[in-house]
């Protein structure tokens, strides 16, 4: 296997100041934007101290060894589900539609494409946020569209479509139904019911001009032959948006694989319409990221997602995380400096905290106070690349989100550690005596210390 030439895996290419033409070589490796292959090995053995980094392979990347078998290249669309299955986590609060709008803003700015924003069969209130926000999308001239959610009856789809007729706003309707044995077995549902039901409701939709989706429960634990007659009849009613749900957090990798494989060589292909798939699925086995980025390979047109991931019991795949992988990837090119934003509105307003160690946007993503780390840091740094040093040890660069790497001091700290800090801050980094004692502190120390206690320690009056 050749390795890939390709400097970094992604399409994120900060504009490096004081640096040259790095991002012209850096584009120019990397196929123009997307992680991609040049060929020939790197030239590892010419490396030479003081080299340059216009000199030097910075980084092999093993995730595009095998690009040419994934779809990565090919875009793909968000649905972001915050506003729906986000608000059925047993945690959250619903929130106040101001609340619902500045979200559906972020969404927007974030480059998610549509935004499911409810279940207007829920009830009164439900309808009245869900008519706000289509005049919201009307009025701010919002690039993302509207879904709802409904069950496959009539009475949840009827709301819908006046919501959409008042408001001038299309709404595709997210039209679900059970569709695995367990769930038939329970409900004492038979196929030909379900179907009777559903050609009623879902033909009404697309009578009344409303894009359907039609999403099954329970996909990935559905036999194919009930999807045949589930999907095979709802595109023939003129579905032509179907949802794969992994509805209780079942699937692996390999069976989001097999069952998109599956649903586009037996229903999609052969009924000759231009059928979208989406891919909903949940965490319960602490899957559902990968098993999003699997789906994607696997050809899926759509993703759901919501904010910091919650949804039904512990819920979906982060928005969030999935945002920076499409990004690292170079298949989302929305700015994304304001991703916390949309998490910390999420977080405040639904009642749902983000804890410290939450992957790229939690308090301690870009924090070290260990020493092997941090010199690794200020080396780069003092090369005079702060492109370098934001990914040296950092797998996502923190610029990216609008963050910096920080260098603490605590007890696995060295003293590059102590003299960063201080430099930082506009201490001498060369005063040894005080270098010293913040570091024989911190030895001693079972915590990283707080900006606060090494403050302390500066100030001290000398031995
Ligand atoms: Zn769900």
């Amino acid at each position: 296997m050749a390795l890939s030439k390709c400097r970094i895996s992604s399409g994120f290419f900060p504009r490096v100041t004081g640096y040259g033409n790095l991002e012209t070589v850096l584009r120019r490796d990397c196929g123009g934007g997307r992680a991609g292959r040049a060929a020939g090995p790197p030239d590892l053995a010419n490396i030479k101290i003081g080299a340059t980094m216009d000199d030097v392979p910075l980084i092999h990347d093993w995730n595009v060894e095998e690009f040419e078998t994934l779809a990565w290249g090919r875009h793909v669309e968000l649905d972001d589900e915050t506003l729906r299955d986000g608000l059925q986590s047993p945690s959250v609060t619903d929130p106040p539609v101001g609340a619902k709008i500045e979200l559906l803003h972020m969404m927007n700015q974030l480059g998610i494409h549509t935004a499911n924003i409810g279940l207007p069969g829920a009830g009164p209130r439900a309808v009245a946020d869900i008519t706000r926000l289509c005049e919201e999308i009307r009025d701010a001239n919002l690039s993302i569209t509207a879904n709802c959610a409904a069950r496959t009856v009539l009475a949840d789809i009827q709301p819908a479509v006046r919501i959409s007729q008042q408001t001038g706003v299309p709404i595709e309707v997210c039209a679900f139904i059970g569709s695995s044995p367990i769930r038939l077995f329970a409900e004492e549902w038979t196929i030909d019911g379900m179907l009777r039901t559903a050609e009623e409701s879902v033909s009404f939709a697309v009578r009344e001009g409303l894009p359907v989706m039609f999403v099954t429960e329970d996909t990935t634990r559905a036999d194919g032959e009930t999807l045949k007659a589930l999907y095979g009849n709802a595109i023939r009613w003129g579905v032509r948006r179907i949802c794969l749900c992994d509805t209780v957090g079942h699937a692996t990798p390999s069976g989001v694989r097999a069952l998109i494989r599956f649903i586009r060589r037996e229903i999609v292909d052969p009924s000759g319409a231009n059928v979208k798939i989406d891919w909903h699925g949940h965490r319960d086995r602490g899957l559902g990221l990968a098993n999003a980025l699997v789906a994607i390979e696997a050809g899926a047109d759509r993703i759901h997602a919501t904010a910091m991931g919650i949804g039904e019991r512990v819920g979906n795949v982060q928005m969030d995380l999935l945002l920076v992988n499409l990004a690292l990837a170079g298949v989302h090119d929305a700015d994304l400096t304001r991703l916390a934003d949309y998490c910390e509105l999420v977080a405040r307003e639904c009642g749902v905290p983000l804890s410290p160690n939450y992957p790229v946007l939690g308090e301690d993503a870009f924090r070290t106070a260990t020493g092997v780390h941090a010199a690794a840091i200020v080396k780069a740094q003092a090369k005079g690349a702060n492109w370098l040093a934001d990914r040296v040890y950092s797998g996502v660069p923190a610029a990216m989100v609008g963050r910096r790497q920080e260098i603490e001091i605590g007890p696995m700290s060295g003293i590059s550690n102590v003299r960063y800090w201080l430099a930082q801050r506009g201490y001498d980094p060369d005063d040894t005596a005080l270098c010293q004692r913040i570091f024989a502190r911190a030895k001693n120390s079972d915590h990283t210390l707080a900006e606060d206690e090494v403050l302390s320690i500066v100030r001290e009056p000398a031995a």
